[in-house]
């Protein structure tokens, strides 16, 4: 009884503390890692229980009715959002793809946490353990060796991935504001849900022939955004290792696919991706749209993002399939 208690009531500490019961923050994370690392694969419900309420959620769009001002308040944070992921987490913090100033990496940092995707220690750590071990049995999102579902989203809810593997990523675990982000990694999406609500509140009362509210910029603006991006995200894990064409022969199974290249903002020539991970560009090609590339390439003007990491010649003419 005792023990169950204490089970349920360390399951709502981490809703809010991430890091709580771990050791993420001292040197014997090993020790962890060990439990962590040891268990069965199998889904922490407790935990991820807001993760489902906020796919619930999205059935109020039928309550809160429609504008036109919050679905573009909706598209506009998936966009930015997406590139902060795509851009941020994904090219920056877990391949070190371009290089930024130490606010600049703070600012990718907290649009990237902004997304609920979890903190960019936790996001980088996981992706590149999946680089390390893409399509093997190691793998913790492959759609070849745990099926479908398990790499679009099972993983995500699975009990031994909560841990950030902070061994994987010392080089960022070292700045304190990044491992505030990643351990209260609750935060910055509760702050960005109670400003959208706050923005539909004043758009009622200041500009009501928008004919929007609170309620209704929470759930379009928040709520619905939010799932889109996981379901984005998440299909680079699941679709983009099934669905489409290979260039590269890599060790794995990664397809370079146009739609997702689409709706992730360039993520979708995954199969270039693998190939030459280090890259800040994964559309080799000018016909391979690559939006976050071009945001990068932009920002650099300005002299925010540098040193931006091309694709060598060499690396585009290696293993091609039928050359
Ligand atoms: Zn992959
Ligand atoms: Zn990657």
């Amino acid at each position: 009884m005792q023990a169950a208690l204490k089970r349920t009531s360390m399951t709502l500490v981490r809703w809010f503390d991430s890091w709580a019961g771990t050791s993420n923050d001292k040197s014997s994370h090993q020790q962890t890692k060990a439990i962590d690392e040891n268990g069965a694969a199998s889904i922490d419900w407790g935990r991820v229980v807001p993760f489902l309420a906020m796919h619930l959620s999205c059935l109020f769009v039928f309550a809160v009715g429609f504008s036109w001002v919050a679905l573009i308040a909706g598209i506009t944070l998936y966009v930015v959002r997406m590139f902060a992921i795509t851009a941020g987490y994904h090219r920056y913090f877990s391949h070190r793809a371009f290089r930024t100033s130490r606010v600049g990496q703070f600012v990718l940092a907290v649009m990237g946490a902004s997304a609920a995707q979890r903190g960019p220690l936790w996001w980088a750590a996981h992706h590149r353990h999946h680089h390390e071990f893409s399509d093997q049995p190691e793998d913790i999102h492959s759609p070849t060796q745990k099926g479908f579902f398990w790499s679009h989203i099972g993983w995500v809810l699975d009990r031994t991935n909560f841990r950030s593997r902070i061994e994987r990523v010392k080089d960022f675990a070292r700045f304190p504001e990044l491992r505030f982000l990643d351990r209260f990694d609750i935060l910055v999406p509760v702050l960005l849900g109670v400003s959208m609500f706050l923005f539909g509140v004043a758009l009622e009362k200041w500009a009501p022939g928008l004919g929007t509210n609170g309620w209704q910029m929470l759930v379009w603006g928040f709520v619905v955004s939010t799932i889109a991006l996981y379901h984005g995200t998440f299909t680079v894990n699941s679709l983009a290792h099934v669905f489409g064409r290979r260039r590269f022969n890599t060790k794995d199974t990664s397809r370079n696919s146009f739609l997702i290249a689409l709706i992730t903002l360039g993520e979708g020539w995954h199969n270039n991706h693998h190939h030459y991970p280090a890259s800040a560009r994964q559309g080799f090609y000018w016909w391979e749209i690559d939006v976050s590339y071009y945001v990068l390439k932009f920002l650099s003007i300005f002299g925010l993002v540098w040193d931006i990491r091309p694709v060598p010649e060499r690396a585009l003419q290696a293993r091609r399939i039928g050359a």
